[in-house]
């Protein structure tokens, strides 16, 4: 039976997809060949790249309007040192928004090429909120922000305003809800969160941001270089690619964006609802910053857990505890997984009142 599948990434896909993919495997479209044994210069491989690029540009609302969009491995930390690489001029500086985990790794990374500047951190508070009301300097090359942070559950509900190019990790939101996306000059996200299998990563940038370091950039770390050869600068992941692919066929069919964001806010209230009204729960994010992704919250008695897990999992769930840094429980709650999945997990959280 399929398992209510929580986990944060590598994560549920829709079941359409995993059929598909697993078809594509055995036979890609009718050509008697695996997608995993042809040419990524062939033809049929050739138009699933276009069709995928294209794709997210449209479901993004950014097709005609300067913008690129590549399929690239290392997932998105080699993004932490490809930005800088790209966007950081020598001698010159970024601005980044310390979020969480995710955030303080992109800004390890930019270090070893100039000056970081944060313009706000949450740490001293492990993370349970969005810094507000912070000054981005005009004299930095870039400012990096993170949309939505898997670990701690919180997620970015509004976005700066700033004259320097912005560049967002969106890994674990991306495609999940209608943001302006033209008000962002580069948004990156490892496709394992919501969009496909590890191994991918879609980068989608303004070309205009490019070319302004005369930093001598390593080919396989150049944007420039990964757009010129239609990102297929060296053989791209296939499998990724078109596992990708059949993701946001999917999401277009079910009416893009807007459509998944009223149900993800649906399932998002079911769950958060349970956590706020049942005694025996607290969520750790503070309320106007939570995830419509990832559910962070605790058990207020450690004595309920081993009856708790024993529960969740006999129910059919999968991959709720928290991360490891973090502790307590984790909802991942993407695209993909349906509301009836959350419906099982509150009943059990209901069901937990007359266990103990
Ligand atoms: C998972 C995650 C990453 C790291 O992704 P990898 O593909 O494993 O490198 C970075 N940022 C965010 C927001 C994530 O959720």
């Amino acid at each position: 039976m399929k398992k209510h599948n929580f986990s944060a990434g590598p994560c549920i896909l829709p079941q359409e997809v995993f059929e598909k993919s697993a078809q594509a495997v055995l036979n890609f479209n009718d050509s008697g060949l695996s997608i995993l044994e042809i040419s990524h210069r062939s033809k049929d491989f050739v138009a699933v790249m276009d069709e995928a690029r294209a794709l997210a540009l449209e479901l993004l609302g950014l097709e005609n309007k300067g913008y690129q969009a590549l399929f690239l491995q290392g997932g998105a930390s080699m993004e932490f040192l490809r930005v800088p690489n790209n966007l950081m001029k020598i001698g010159g500086k970024a601005a980044y928004l310390d979020t969480g985990t995710w955030a303080s790794g992109a800004i390890k990374e930019a270090k070893n090429f100039g000056e970081t500047q944060i313009v706000a951190s949450s740490k001293s508070e492990n993370y349970n909120h969005i810094p507000k009301n912070f000054l981005i300097p005009e004299d930095a090359n870039y400012f990096h922000c993170t949309s939505n942070n898997t670990i701690f559950g919180t997620q970015m509900k509004s976005f700066p305003e700033t004259k320097i190019p912005v560049v967002c990790d969106m890994s674990s939101d991306i495609f999940s809800r209608q943001l302006d996306f033209s008000k962002f000059d580069l948004i990156y996200a490892g496709a394992q969160k919501n969009m496909g299998p590890a191994g991918v990563t879609l980068v989608v940038l303004k070309e205009e941001i490019l070319g302004k370091t005369e930093r001598n950039i390593p080919s396989i770390l150049d944007y420039q270089k990964h757009i010129s050869a239609e990102s297929m600068y060296n053989t791209p992941p296939v499998f990724a690619v078109y596992t990708s692919l059949l993701t946001m066929k999917w999401l277009k069919n079910l009416g893009g964006i807007s459509a998944i964001e009223q149900i993800n806010i649906a399932k998002a209230k079911l769950l958060y609802d349970e956590i706020d009204r049942n005694p025996l729960f607290e969520g750790t994010a503070k309320t106007e910053d939570r995830s419509n992704m990832n559910a962070t919250f605790l058990l207020k008695d450690n004595s309920h857990t081993e009856i708790f897990d024993k529960m969740w999992k006999e129910a059919g769930i999968s991959g709720l505890p928290g991360h490891r840094s973090v502790g307590g429980y984790r909802a991942s709650m993407y695209n993909a997984l349906p509301l009836e999945s959350i419906q099982v997990l509150v009943d059990v959280m209901q069901e937990l009142r007359f266990k103990i």
